[in-house]
């Protein structure tokens, strides 16, 4: 079997979690979600949420990752409240999401993809109105919102009217009011699509803090790199179906070895190059070997061994190598070994940024 096989397989394999989702609890910790056979179809026939299992304990960093129109906001609606599965049980924080939808609601923060400050009041303001609005007992107020703004990195612009705060600002500003109930569990949608490196790891900073005090969550995106930075356990989604779960570690680990790549002077001998690799016995029978745009590259346990007895093979049959090297898989060759894809819709978050502004 393949790395690729390993991984793709999932799909057809049990739902992962599918013991801990029928006990509610998780190494010995309780469940924050669970959901069991989730099904969301919209009115039109589209199927955005297909059969989802997941349990997820407490205190968990979890992310769901994904490209466009994979199923993520669907799900987490469907978590909120917000949408009303078509099937399937989802309990959030032990509540039942359709008879108890009232304790889920007020169990939970939710930071929508789209921003809810009101750019006219300040950053204060903003927090205090969302105090009110949860029921924030008036006594606690002043210290809720001071200690928010803190945690937000908010404090020197307090009173400054959110309209001049940057798209960074903005999203923790958002993040801030989305927690002034102290929810246990907290739902992030996309929250750095289109922002700069600095104030992407700005917001990351803010996310680890909230996530070591001990609240759970279920953050959805479509950056490899953010889900591999983040959190301690992933799903991938696509086209409405959870294709595989672990750590970042252990979805990486699945890919099986490492990766070898090979640049080619002349990309006309890529496909000889291929040839070479597979028909000269070097690498063990799990190994993966595809041509690339600029050469070639093997996936296999023993890359770095074997990996200068390739370079030899390639010379022999007259192939020019004008660079390799050996490193260790990245999520976005977990996404090429599930989908058989890498993930062109889920551009790396600086292009994702250049094009935003190129659009502009
Ligand atoms: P993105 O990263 O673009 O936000 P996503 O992973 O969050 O994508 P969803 O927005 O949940 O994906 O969409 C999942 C699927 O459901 C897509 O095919 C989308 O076109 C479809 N969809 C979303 N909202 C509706 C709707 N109101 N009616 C019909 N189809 C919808």
């Amino acid at each position: 079997m393949t790395g690729h096989d390993s991984i793709a397989s999932e799909r057809t394999r049990s739902r992962p979690n599918e013991s801990a989702a029928e006990t509610g609890v998780v190494d010995g910790r309780p469940a924050a979600i669970e959901t069991n056979d989730l099904r969301l179809t919209y009115a039109d026939g589209t199927r955005a949420v297909d059969d989802v299992s997941l349990t997820i304990p407490k205190g968990e960093f979890f992310g769901f990752l994904g490209p466009n129109g994979a199923g993520k906001t669907t799900a987490i609606k469907v978590l909120a409240t917000l949408l009303r599965p078509t099937s399937g049980d989802v309990r959030v924080n032990g509540f039942d999401v359709q008879r108890e939808a009232r304790s889920v609601r007020e169990s939970i923060g939710y930071m929508a993809q789209e921003t809810s400050v009101d750019t006219e009041l300040t950053a204060r303001e903003n927090i205090r109105f969302a105090c009110e609005a949860f029921g924030v007992p008036r006594g606690e107020r002043s210290n809720r919102i001071e200690e928010l703004l803190d945690l937000a990195d908010l404090a020197d612009v307090a009173d400054k009217r959110a309209e001049g705060f940057s798209g960074g600002m903005k999203k923790r500003l958002d993040v801030a009011t989305a927690l002034v109930h102290r929810p246990p569990l907290v739902f992030l949608d996309e929250p750095t699509t289109g922002l700069d490196p600095k104030a992407r790891n700005r917001l990351w900073d803010y996310f680890r803090r909230i996530n070591d005090e001990g609240t759970t969550i279920f953050l959805t995106t479509q950056y490899l790199e953010e889900a591999d930075q983040l959190c301690d356990r992933i799903a991938v989604i696509l086209d409405g179906e959870i294709v595989a779960t672990g750590s970042p570690a252990e979805l990486k680990r699945r890919v099986g070895g490492e990766i070898l790549d090979i640049e080619l002077e002349d990309e006309d001998d890529r496909q000889r190059a291929v040839e070479v690799a597979r028909e000269a016995n070097i690498f063990d029978s799990d190994a993966t070997i595809e041509g690339t745009d600029d050469g070639l590259n093997v996936t296999a346990t023993s890359a770095r061994s074997n990996g200068t007895d390739l370079l030899v093979a390639l010379r022999d049959a007259g192939v020019t190598v004008t660079g390799f090297n050996v490193r260790a898989p990245t999520l976005d060759d977990v996404f090429l070994a599930i989908t058989g894809e890498h993930i062109e819709e889920t551009r790396s978050m600086d292009e994702s940024v250049a094009a935003q502004r190129g659009g502009r």
